[in-house]
């Protein structure tokens, strides 16, 4: 739901004016509804069963009363308390809505954490780990104003536990936050163990849930290291100063990460599962962390445009990982290829309008969206004598805010280009059979399919070729 967005009060265009001309002798008059704010108070509990124990206190008249639950299924009733002392129950409705009476002074509910009861799949946002190691996203438990507007402010304190959220506390251990982080509020891992990884411009925040068999906690955040690194071979410093990862460990599994997820919190957190049982040599060979990580390299895009930030992150993570000597360029186009290929079966002849509009096919939205990727930036390299490419566009996208719009993406690709580029490619892709640019393309890059591979040979843009994958 968008925050919903106020008209602008007298008090606003006071201060406006104020702005404009501060000649003006203009004193906005003394508000008469304070903004109001709203105290969350979150303790971890153990019995009966591991929970979260979450009080909110409605501070000041204009605190919200319409509050949601944005995924809901978690909590079935609240209690609230009015401020005469009166207690009763409210049902949450299937919708995850609640509103409160005016005279409501707190509200009080349970989110018990363990997920199996609710499907399957589910836990990955519902909760995830066991015992004193768990992980769930904000989404699922934490009770939200239905909508927010840019004035509200809350405060957020979490007792009994050590908590990793995508925000710093301060000084006394309070999250100070604003509406939007209650709407985007992120993944939330409570207990298992730390490690920090330094990098260039940012660190993460690791917590560890769950014991691997053969990778201790170092080996882990070595292995996650390495990955965020390779997020510098795109970007020249790390996007973000702190972000947080939460490291899952999922039972019976040999794959390494089977399965990861970023949400756009300000800034954003990481989920990864890590398979119990992998072997540390399969952490090498793993793709879906710097996958995950290679999101950090473009800034969130609103609204989501899916085939775009997957068309980026999936081109990226075979670059990056050449670029960084974990694969070797052929091997890069090798992946490359395969991704393209299976794409093209699981779409047959469709338009990749159609495939990314339907939105049906996983491997149609992220291979057509990394074909024009790889499209871009030959065009950019093509036009600037390969002095400038993709890895310029989201830099450029970074320098102009902590989001963007498709729009945004298409004018920096014009601006690094020099012309109208975005939308002279996008319509050779989206009106016609997904993939059909591919053929083309890898003729002028001297990238043949070969039987044991490919074969890297001299061709128009054999230079370009060899610039996408060079080392740094
Ligand atoms: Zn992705």
């Amino acid at each position: 739901m968008p925050p919903s967005r106020p008209g602008l009060s007298l008090v606003a265009w006071a201060a406006l004016l104020g702005a404009l001309c501060s000649c003006l002798p203009v004193r906005p008059p003394p508000s008469r509804e304070e903004p109001g704010r709203l105290r969350y108070h979150v303790t971890y509990v153990r019995e009966p069963r591991h929970a979260l124990e979450v009080g909110i206190l409605r501070v000041g008249e204009g605190a919200p009363r319409d509050f949601l639950f944005s995924q809901p299924g978690g909590v079935e009733r609240v209690r609230i308390f009015g401020a005469d002392g009166s207690e009763r129950e409210l049902p949450v409705s299937a919708e995850g809505h609640v509103l409160v009476p005016p005279d409501t002074r707190s509200l009080r509910y349970r989110y018990v954490l363990d997920a199996s009861r609710r499907g399957r799949h589910a836990g990955f946002f519902t909760g995830q780990g066991e015992d004193d190691a768990r992980q769930v996203a904000g989404r699922a438990w934490l009770l939200r104003p239905r909508s927010v507007g840019p004035a509200l402010r809350a405060e957020l304190v979490v007792e009994g536990v050590d908590a990793l959220l995508p925000w710093v506390p301060d000084a006394r251990g309070v999250y100070q936050l604003q509406g939007d982080d209650l709407v985007n509020s992120g993944f939330h891992s409570f207990g298992g163990r730390r490690c920090t990884v330094r990098l260039p411009g940012g660190v993460l925040e690791v917590a560890v849930l769950g014991r691997p068999s053969h990778m201790d906690d170092a080996a882990l955040c070595a292995w996650l290291e390495r990955s965020a690194r390779e997020v510098l071979t795109v970007r020249r410093s790390f996007p973000y100063p702190r972000v947080t990862v939460g490291l899952v460990t999922v039972p019976a599994r040999e794959d390494p990460v089977p399965f990861g997820m970023v949400l756009w919190s300000t800034p954003p957190s990481i989920s990864l599962w890590v398979g119990q049982d992998a072997a540390p040599a399969a952490f090498t060979r793993d793709w879906v962390a710097v996958h995950e990580l290679l999101h950090l390299a473009h800034p969130p895009i609103f609204p989501r445009v899916a085939w775009l930030s997957e068309g980026l992150a999936t081109y990226y993570t075979e670059l990056a990982r050449a670029r960084s000597g974990r694969q070797t360029p052929e091997r890069a186009w090798v992946e490359l290829l395969a991704g393209f290929e299976r794409a093209r079966r699981a779409v047959g002849s469709r338009t990749m309008e159609d495939v990314v509009t339907r939105g049906d096919s996983y491997l149609g939205t992220y291979w057509t969206g990394a074909l024009v990727a790889l499209h871009l930036d030959v065009e950019l390299r093509r036009l600037t004598g390969n002095t400038r490419g993709l890895d310029d566009v989201l830099e450029r996208l970074a320098e102009s805010g902590p989001a963007a719009t498709f729009d945004a993406f298409g004018a920096a690709v014009d601006a690094i280009a020099g012309r109208p580029l975005f939308h002279e490619v996008l319509s050779r892709h989206l009106p016609r059979p997904a993939l059909a640019e591919l053929e083309p393309l890898l003729e002028a890059l001297g990238v043949e399919p070969a039987p044991d591979g490919v074969r890297l040979g001299i061709a128009r843009d054999s230079t370009l070729r060899d610039a996408l994958v060079a080392p740094r």
